[in-house]
């Protein structure tokens, strides 16, 4: 299971922890400035995802510098093109005399159109060394999970990204008949691997792999969205069902008022309505409207989340 946390009240910038299950480390979504952000959960994330760099979504990276420094670890900063240029300037800003080589390493991913420009910047010198870029929209790996990015128009480019935990196979050993042992993970590799006619030895006697495939089940791999800022435009909704569609859980920006629909086309912003009907239509289980104008007070966002929700059920029913 993906266990998102959202660590911004509605008051406050936008920020996403993600936790796995059986899984070490956490992964930070977009660094806008959060209360419930903790130092350690900082320090624990081995990777963090920055949609677009407006203020509210990239303020408090500088807490990401802060707290991972002498961590000495290699630390993964997904983002749009440019996002190396401008991590370099938020490190620059500082005096690192006392910092030594190995104290930390961030590797940076920068996502255009089916490339990922990679550079990674450490100090003394901070200097971006570039490294062989990479094809495809696979913008971290790692064994339990996978995530990807599709680009969304907020008059910038806005990345908005999927974690996508992997299939696994589960065994059903009560209905073997056998006692557990190394034939369970010889079976599931024979599986994974598509070899069929792997031999596989329970106690004394051997078996071919595909006989005992009823025993195997596939358990689906959960699923994340984190959509961040977008007009509300034909084209982004194109995007945002062919990347999400039937996905678990999505944080989706829902910025304005049904009644602010103006104002949210002219700064290429979603709206309640819009985010709620695009949730529907890309059959999202359980979709979580966030970020939103700071100018509404705690009624306005209550209404927010209402209209959000009425457009969602009216949609689904469709
Ligand atoms: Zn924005
Ligand atoms: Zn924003």
């Amino acid at each position: 299971m993906i266990r998102p946390e959202l660590k911004s009240k509605p008051s406050e910038d936008i920020s996403i922890l993600v936790k796995l299950d059986n899984h070490a480390w956490n992964y930070l979504c977009e660094c806008g400035d959060a209360s419930a952000l903790t130092v350690k959960e900082i320090q624990n994330s081995k990777a963090v995802f920055i949609s677009h760099t407006h203020i509210d979504h990239f303020v408090n990276f500088d807490a990401v510098i802060r707290h991972q420094i002498g961590m000495e670890r290699r630390v993964v900063i997904c983002g749009p093109k440019g996002i190396a240029d401008q991590v370099q300037s938020k490190i620059k800003s500082y005096t690192w005399n006392l910092i030594e080589k190995g104290s930390i390493i961030f590797e940076l991913r920068e996502y255009e159109h089916e490339e990922i420009k990679v550079y990674e910047i450490e100090p003394p010198n901070w200097e971006l060394k570039k490294l062989p870029s990479l094809t495809g929209n696979r913008l971290y790996e790692d064994k339990d999970f996978v995530v990807t990015a599709t680009l969304l128009d907020h008059k910038i480019p806005v990345l908005a990204y999927l974690f996508k935990e992997h299939d696994t196979v589960k065994i059903d050993i009560g209905k073997s008949g056998f006692q557990g042992g190394k034939w369970v993970k010889d079976l599931k590799v024979a599986f994974e691997n598509e070899s069929p006619d792997a031999p596989i030895q329970i106690q004394d006697k051997t078996y071919v792999a595909k006989d005992l495939y009823h025993l195997l089940s596939i358990k689906k791999g959960d699923s994340l969205g984190i959509i961040m800022d977008h007009a509300a435009h034909t084209e982004n909704h194109t995007k945002i069902k062919k990347h999400f569609t039937g996905c678990n859980t999505v944080f989706v920006e829902s910025f304005y008022l049904n009644e602010d629909r103006e104002q949210a086309e002219t700064n290429f912003h979603s709206y309640a309505k819009q985010s709620g009907k695009i949730m529907a239509e890309a059959k999202v289980k359980n979709p979580i409207p966030v970020h939103f104008s700071r100018k509404y007070k705690e009624e306005d966002i209550n209404t927010i989340l209402h209209q959000f929700t009425t457009a969602y059920n009216e949609h689904l029913e469709e």
